[in-house]
């Protein structure tokens, strides 16, 4: 792993620098972020995974060089040579005295927007040019705390002992009911793309007894919402011998983890975004829905039993809830099939909350056969659809509960931007298919 990466253009990356000693002579690879120019100086700071501040003086370089940096812009993709210089008035401490600067490659125009401009074209131009766009350091920031999401949910489920699994994204019906799928040719059969992962994920916890999967779901829904896309990150998660109160456990215990590794490991990228993500405090409130229905009745809202809750209605909440929390216990009629009845006409289910967002939604699963086609033929689908399921249930099923959580949607939050599609490197919702 300490093998050093060097290349024609480069003989060490920016992070590297730090370590080497004062006057070392060094070449580096990027794009610029800044130019700037104070009387006979000039500045750049160049990103090649990290960023690093080079300088030079007109005085002490040949007048050809100083030439060629003068022309040089930011979005320029250069190479770098120079000498290792430590001070104070470098951000990382340490510069590039530049000898020498080879332009690479560079733009025929200029993108719209400067990286570090705060007036910036609307989020739909900046996604026609996202590759562009994401060469702002804003961006870098937002991607990094999404990478550091991800390696962190990875951690704190394989530490607990979890299986990291697949399960196909071409699947042969419907898990939730029909409405929000997105069909497509499979050879001579229509197919759809997987909308949950939820009823291979619950065979393979039988199989495997605790499983996670980070995948893409697929949701063909005509939404126009802050929060949703069409195609968006889940992590689904699911557990053999639990039931709802343990997977809320688990889920509480990870967002903690996520929250506190983000806020270890993304600083600078928390300070450059101007956030301070406070930390979260366990237990989280597990506030049933019926309680919720009351609430939102004393605060003047309409809200019938039985009925989804609005977005009005969770912005509310989130008036009254500040932190994470769960809706506990919800209305058969609002839930799945597969999700296990409780007295009283609700189920053993749960969301999470986070503001007015859904995190994630989950519950303990129906284990019984019979009770699940009951629950299948209640919601209007045919058992027959889902035969290659049902079939695993006559070689027994143990109790198990999990949940799917909203990757896209946990990151927006952390970062708090008002559009999931800020999050995303390349989102997908009704009005876009490119790039
Ligand atoms: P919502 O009610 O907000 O549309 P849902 O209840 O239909 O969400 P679930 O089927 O419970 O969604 O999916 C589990 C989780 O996946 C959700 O809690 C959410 O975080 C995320 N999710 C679901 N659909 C979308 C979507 N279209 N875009 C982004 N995230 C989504
Ligand atoms: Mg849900």
């Amino acid at each position: 792993m300490t093998r050093k990466i060097s290349s024609r253009f480069r003989s060490y990356y920016s992070v590297e620098l730090g370590k080497l000693p004062e006057g070392s002579r060094v070449s580096i690879a990027g794009y610029v972020v800044s130019v700037r120019l104070h009387g006979g100086v000039i500045f750049f700071v160049v990103y090649d995974g990290g960023y690093i501040q080079c300088v030079a003086h007109m005085d002490e370089v040949d007048g050809n060089v100083w030439g060629k940096m003068l022309e040089i812009r930011e979005y320029f993709y250069v190479s770098i040579s120079g000498r290792i210089s430590y001070t104070d008035r470098a951000p990382s401490g340490v510069e590039v005295v530049m000898e020498d600067a080879e332009v690479i490659a560079k733009p025929v125009r200029m993108p719209p927007f400067h990286p570090y401009s705060r007036r910036l074209p609307s989020l739909d131009k900046r996604l026609d040019l996202r590759a562009v766009d994401l060469r702002r350091p804003q961006l870098h920031a937002i991607f990094k705390v999404r990478h550091e999401v991800l390696q962190a949910m990875r951690r704190f489920l394989v530490a607990r002992g979890f299986l990291e699994v697949n399960t196909p994204k071409i699947i042969a019906s419907a898990t939730e009911g029909g409405a929000a799928l997105f069909p497509l040719f499979y050879y001579d059969k229509e197919a759809f793309l997987a909308q949950s992962p939820q009823l291979y994920k619950e065979q393979l916890s039988a199989a495997l007894d605790r499983v996670f999967e980070i995948a893409p779901i697929f949701r063909a829904e005509e939404f126009k919402t802050d929060r949703h896309l069409s195609e968006t990150l889940s992590l689904d998660v699911e557990m053999a011998f639990a039931d709802y109160r343990d997977v809320m456990n688990l889920l509480e215990d990870l967002v903690a983890y996520i929250v506190n590794s983000v806020k270890r490991y993304c600083a600078a990228q928390l300070a450059a975004l101007d956030l301070d993500i406070p930390k979260v405090r366990r237990p989280f409130k597990r506030i049933s829905y019926d309680r919720v229905i009351s609430k939102l009745r004393e605060l003047g809202l309409d809200a019938g039993w039985g009925e989804d809750l609005s977005t009005t209605a969770l912005r509310k909440l989130a008036e009254v809830y500040r932190e994470p929390y769960f809706i506990v216990d919800w209305p058969r009629g609002l839930k799945p099939f597969y999700i296990k009845s409780k007295r009283g006409g609700v189920t053993e289910s749960f969301d999470l909350m986070w503001g007015h967002v859904e995190l994630a939604s989950g519950g303990s699963r129906v284990d019984s056969k019979r009770s699940l086609i009951r629950n299948i033929r209640m919601q209007g689908l045919n058992p027959e659809s889902f035969e290659y399921h049902l079939r695993v249930f006559d070689y027994g099923m143990p109790p198990h509960a999990g949940f799917g959580l909203g990757v896209d949607r946990l990151i927006m939050v952390l970062t708090s931007r008002d559009d999931i599609r800020e999050v995303v490197f390349y989102p997908r919702d009704p009005s876009r298919l490119t790039p």
